[in-house]
């Protein structure tokens, strides 16, 4: 039978079915999901910005960003993102010609040192490369070397975003100590606030730089520079301090307006208010956390499985200690070039947004493409996790990347006994 003459017409293209449809999840390692409740708090008309309710508020926040970072210190407020109070911390610390030693295990360490070189300070690296954590030994004897102590500062990330190392600056405290050196310590902790533990007080750490995009869930443009009273003594000792980065007005300000230098980033402080309450009064820090740390946990179990058996060599995590890993972000490798196939994947199949890898290999190179990083920072909780979770393993079923069974089960049962 020939086929009839004027067949019933399918169009060109059928309507296109996607699983992205639905609510996007952006699960890169910052900016971070910001809560309904913080974009509502942010929804509102303009304040006054002399007196009132606005000036009240921020007076009232202060305790409750230090009591995130455990400090009991000062914290200055910058309208800034985390390279403007990496500028901050340097600007009144250090002076042109001073000497500092960065211990980096990232490209974040190495970035922040690029700056300090820009500064006009003579930079020192101690390069642990992107897997591991640094050598205690190796930073005492460096310091213990500079019998002058002409080293200002050392410089150090707590979670380096790039790698997801996470150092302990508590031992880097204590080797700090061991060598008798009066440096300065200064701990980026952007990525990680109110994910990973820290305490300010407790390990000895002189200025800790954050954002708000990230632990704090807030929208990116605010940076917070905390120091204590050794930091304030050598702010004192230098000359010339870039009048807008002095930190010293903005912890002591006589008008409201001297807290940001000009006018306060009004619509992010009631939605850093709104988030601080979560976090401080109603979630708590040790639960959030705690929420963190199994978060965490479920992600490494499903990457564990992923990478047994026929995975073996294609999916495997960058930082292979779980002591030294973030709670914050996973830096994942896999054979290039699907890693970018993988992530490409998600967002057009299953609305799912991961983060590009930063620093293991240079952007062109085709090593490039073997790096993924997933956030489980902020706003993320167990249905989120495992969902990105299910997206992935989809992901490698679709692409017929070798990976081993079991992820999803190793991930549930995390959840389920946290
Ligand atoms: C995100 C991040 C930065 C940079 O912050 P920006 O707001 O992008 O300037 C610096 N250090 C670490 C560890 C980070 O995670």
């Amino acid at each position: 039978m020939s086929p009839p003459k004027n067949p019933v017409k399918t169009p060109a293209k059928s309507p296109s079915v996607s699983l992205a449809n639905g609510r996007p999840y952006l699960a890169i390692p910052g900016p971070s999901v910001i809560p309904d409740r913080v974009l509502k708090a942010m929804h509102r008309p303009a304040p006054n910005i002399y007196t009132g309710e606005l000036v009240e508020m921020v007076h009232g926040m202060v305790p409750d960003l230090k009591a995130v970072a455990r400090c009991s210190g000062d914290v200055a407020l910058y309208v800034a993102n985390g390279h403007g109070v990496w500028e901050a911390a340097l600007a009144n610390t250090c002076a042109r010609g001073d000497r500092v030693l960065v211990v980096a295990t990232g490209m974040f360490a190495r970035n922040w040192a690029n700056m300090a070189t820009g500064l006009g300070l003579a930079v020192e690296i101690l390069d642990f490369g992107d897997r591991g954590t640094f050598d205690p030994g190796l930073v005492e004897a460096t310091l213990r070397s500079d019998t002058q102590g002409t080293i200002k500062a050392v410089m150090a990330v707590q979670v380096d975003t790039a790698t997801s190392v996470r150092n302990d600056i508590a031992a880097l405290r204590a080797a700090m100590d061991a060598s008798g050196h009066g440096a300065l310590l200064m701990v980026d902790c952007i990525a990680c606030l109110a994910c990973d533990d820290f305490r300010m007080d407790e390990w000895g750490v002189d200025v800790m730089m954050t954002g708000c995009q990230k632990g704090l869930m807030t929208p990116p443009g605010m940076g917070f520079v905390y120091f204590n009273e050794k930091a304030s003594e050598a702010r004192a000792r230098l000359e010339l301090v870039s009048p807008y980065w002095d930190w010293t007005t903005r912890v002591s300000p006589e008008a409201f307006y001297q807290y940001f230098y000009g006018t306060a980033p009004t619509h992010h402080l009631y939605g850093l208010r709104e988030a601080l309450t979560m976090i401080l009064h109603e979630e708590g820090l040790e639960p959030v956390l705690a929420r963190h740390a199994a978060l965490a946990r479920a992600v490494w179990a499903a990457l564990e499985a992923w990478g047994q058996g026929p995975g073996a060599g294609h999916v495997e995590m960058n930082v292979a200690d779980p002591a030294l890993r973030s709670h914050a972000v996973t830096c994942v490798r896999m054979q290039a070039p699907h890693a970018t196939a993988l992530r490409d994947w998600v967002t057009a199949h299953a609305g799912l947004t991961l983060g590009i890898g930063l620093g293991m290999a240079p952007p062109g190179d085709p090593a490039w493409h073997g790096f993924f990083r997933i956030g489980h920072m902020g706003h993320v909780n167990a249905h989120m996790v495992l969902g990105a979770l299910g997206a992935v393993d989809a992901g490698l079923k679709a692409l017929g990347i070798p990976h081993g069974p079991g992820a999803l089960e190793a991930a549930a049962g995390v959840v389920a006994e946290a």
